[in-house]
């Protein structure tokens, strides 16, 4: 890490970890947190979560895993620019969808519904405790245990009554702060990447065409720049190279302005981060721009009755998983049976948002399809 600005997060300003832990020998600690997020359980079954298409709905789509390389890709490049701690940005961008459960928004709107007079279910919450809790394999610790910067990165939204009960990394959302820069780049950077794959995605898939997506300014203007540089290729090649110039427009945007509000705000330290309004994001123009983006994806994609089909299907398992394990924790394997003695309903959600979607399936079908093992 060179020449990093005056309001990066380094290892020598880190607040550190719970568990006081040697200084790591060859690599930063922001490394060493990457390191362990990518050793983690929790991180190899992404692989088989949903982002928006059920994971067997074809190998092509993004899922879990392959949208959070794309978040630390773009948000890597952001901090180089702006010299800020990369290895911080990339362990968080690895780091943030651990917690989701399986088949994306709906499983997540779907337990949180089961969990309504349990304290609720919020998935960026589910991802601190799988780096704080949920994760078993050190000797000395549960969970990764992160330094306090990865953490808090990880804890993007908070509701107050949560915030309440989880110390220093709580804070924030009383006192009104922001997180460091290295957290408000992952977060957006997590923006871009869905964005963008989910454009690519959408196209793949046949659910949106070519001739609807092309009511959107932002991909209309960078299609009809690549069609002139390159008026016979295939669509597919077209779509690609619409798609790579809006993410660099957005990466670009970003960049620049997150500069002019460094300037403006005169930020020196990495406490005027913290009480100075975000600081990473996007021209007003650009903004406008990637709303509207986001505006289509809603009613085209998220809301198209195929993609509501698959939610509603997804809700109905992970009630349905809910209901029996809740009825009777006896059916939990053994691990979890403990973890229901002290709190039931917690232990039997921490169960269903570590399953992948396919386990769910098979789980699903274990407990409720006759004729099955
Ligand atoms: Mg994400």
């Amino acid at each position: 890490m060179h020449n990093l600005a005056p309001y990066a997060i380094t290892d020598d300003t880190s607040r550190g970890r719970l568990f006081k832990e040697e200084r790591p020998s060859g690599r930063s600690e922001f490394q060493r947190d990457r390191d362990r997020i990518i050793h983690s359980t929790a991180f190899r079954r992404l692989e088989y979560k949903t982002q928006v298409f059920v994971n067997h709905e074809g190998d092509l789509f993004r899922t879990r895993l392959t949208h959070s390389l794309e978040v630390a890709q773009i948000g890597r490049s952001i901090a180089r620019n702006l010299h800020l701690n990369e290895d911080l940005v990339e362990a968080i961008s690895l780091a943030h969808d651990l917690g989701h459960t399986p088949f994306g928004h709906a499983g997540q709107d779907a337990l949180n519904a089961c969990m309504k007079s349990h304290g609720g279910f919020e998935h960026n919450l589910q991802s601190l405790r799988v780096v704080d809790k949920l994760e078993d394999h050190y000797g000395a610790f549960d969970g990764l245990n992160l330094c306090f910067e990865t953490r808090e990165g990880i804890l993007k939204h908070c509701s107050l009554k949560n915030a309440r009960t989880l110390g220093e990394v709580g804070e924030r959302f009383l006192k009104n702060q922001r997180p460091s820069l290295e957290a408000q780049i992952a977060n957006l950077a997590d923006e871009i990447a869905y964005n963008n794959h989910d454009v690519d995605d959408g196209l793949r898939s046949k659910l949106i065409t070519l001739e609807q997506i092309s009511s959107v300014q932002l991909f209309a203007q960078h299609l009809e720049v690549a069609r002139q540089i390159y008026p016979a290729i295939s669509e597919r090649r077209l779509i690609h190279e619409t798609i790579r110039r809006m993410i660099n427009t957005l990466v670009t945007d970003l960049i620049r302005e997150t500069e002019k509000n460094l300037a403006a705000h005169t930020i020196q330290t990495i406490n005027e981060v913290r009480a100075a309004p975000p600081i990473v994001g996007f021209s007003s123009e650009v903004h406008q721009l990637n709303q509207a983006l986001k505006a289509f994806l809603r009613t085209h994609l998220y809301r198209h009755y195929q993609v509501l089909r698959m939610s509603a299907k997804a809700q109905r398992i992970i009630d349905d998983l809910f209901g029996a394990f809740t009825q009777d924790s006896r059916l939990l394997p053994p691990h979890f049976q403990l973890q229901a003695e002290e709190n039931c309903p917690r232990a039997v959600a921490d169960y269903i948002a570590g399953m992948t979607d396919r386990y769910a399936i098979k789980e699903h079908r274990r407990l409720f399809a006759v004729g099955e093992e």
